[in-house]
């Protein structure tokens, strides 16, 4: 039975949010969660955007000595045979890409005002995936940009050239956030059906069904016999009104009715980790959790009318779908409400050796400590916020890999 793959793409697609960012050592934190918490693969980053350069390579190496294993690190570029060849001269021991490419008439038009053609299209997709397979890529994806506003026989033929060439995926990209569960569901099914080949699911929120166009175009793709993928981003942060949020669509695919009777995720996920992945998430971006948000907003076991609250008391189940003990919640937060020693940009050995003593972490050496100590203070200048626990301990376990996080080398 085909099972659902989940393929995060905070690294690529939340980071490209408007008036959003994160460091370079906050997105190697993501990576680091979201292999802990199971995820199939993370889109990590831009191949062709020089100032990735390092913080790509850095993260191939954590995968190389294991940190983030299994999961798969994967560049996003545009599918042009020239990005293919920029990527792998940058980040030489990139394996696996996701190539992207406008599919719809409204983009071909409205993009390229006239310069290209559907025969185009194809044409610069195949090249790219020539190269990327010539060049040693091990997974290639192959995303239709706005596929869910393209001619659908196109996309089909667009599918079907990827696979012939030796492309592994289609993303099925739903741009705009234009298809409902029953459009998306048919699509999913059409394309898994016609081309042979699993078929990913890109979706956003800008109707309100990221997560319900997800898991119906999983279905979709599933009774269509082929693997399906869905892109989330944690917390749905992503361009516009957001991507998939990934707990959601755990949620979504694992608790909703009768749903994982048949459609089931692959591998195991750990639910537990949602709380700390959605929290680091959220303090990274400095985008404060919705009350409301699924499994991980402060109101998600929450109880106050008397009639649910009695209901709650004698039996949870009555009004929780979900203990909160499943999402990673339940231990207590303790806040400093005394005096509070900090290491930042501007911190001297003393209190350094004090904050990282508290997290029974001893050097070797004051040189040692010095060392980490100067890592800490460039990563406080490039994120610009207290480093938390989870990355201080990053940089004292793998100093060599933080220096080449923090190194950013302009164009000469
Ligand atoms: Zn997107």
């Amino acid at each position: 039975m085909p099972k659902i793959h989940l393929i995060d793409v905070t690294n690529r697609d939340g980071v490209q949010t408007a008036k959003l960012g994160l460091s370079k050592l906050e997105k190697t934190m993501i990576n680091i969660y979201l292999n802990e918490m199971g995820v199939f693969q993370s889109e990590f980053g831009f191949p062709t955007t020089r100032h990735e350069s390092l913080y790509l390579q850095a993260n191939l190496k954590l995968a190389e000595m294991g940190v983030l294993k299994p999961i798969r690190l994967e560049g996003w570029i545009r599918a042009i045979a020239s990005d293919v060849e920029t990527a792998f001269k940058l980040v030489p021991n990139i394996r696996h890409l996701n190539l992207s490419i406008s599919t719809s008439d409204q983009m071909i038009g409205g993009k390229f005002l006239g310069r290209k053609s559907r025969d185009d299209i194809i044409n610069s997709m195949v090249e790219a995936v020539d190269a990327a397979r010539s060049l040693g890529t091990e997974t290639i994806g192959v995303s239709g940009e706005d596929a869910s506003r393209t001619d659908l026989d196109f996309l089909i033929k667009f599918g079907l050239a990827a696979k012939e060439h030796g492309a592994d995926r289609l993303r099925y990209c739903d741009t705009l956030g234009y298809d409902n569960p029953f459009t998306i569901y048919e699509t999913a099914r059409a394309l898994a059906e016609n081309i042979g080949m699993p078929i990913e699911q890109h979706c956003h929120g800008d109707l309100g069904l990221a997560v319900a166009n997800s898991i119906a175009g999983a279905k979709g793709t599933i009774d269509g016999g082929q693997d399906a993928y869905i892109n989330t981003t944690i917390n749905g942060i992503g361009e516009r009104a957001g991507n998939a949020d990934l707990v959601a669509v755990i949620l979504a695919a694992t608790k909703s009715k009768g749903f994982a009777e048949k459609y089931q995720l692959a591998g195991s996920i750990n639910l537990s980790n949602s709380w700390e992945i959605a929290r680091f998430a959220s303090y990274a971006f400095g985008v404060p959790i919705p009350i409301n948000q699924p499994g991980v907003g402060a109101n998600a076991f929450a109880h106050a009318s008397g009639i649910h609250a009695d209901g709650v008391l004698k039996d949870p189940e009555n009004y929780e779908l979900y203990n909160f003990k499943d999402l990673g919640r339940g231990e207590p937060r303790f806040v400093e409400t005394g005096r509070e020693i900090i290491a930042g940009q501007y911190s001297g050995i003393s209190g350094f050796r004090h904050v990282m003593g508290k997290m029974k972490v001893l050097f070797s050496s004051k040189e040692e400590a010095s060392e980490v100590l100067e890592l800490v203070r460039y990563a406080n200048v490039e994120s610009q916020k207290p480093l938390v626990e989870d990355q201080l301990l990053f940089i004292a376990k793998y100093p060599k890999i933080a220096k080449k996080l923090l190194t950013l080398t302009p164009l000469k």
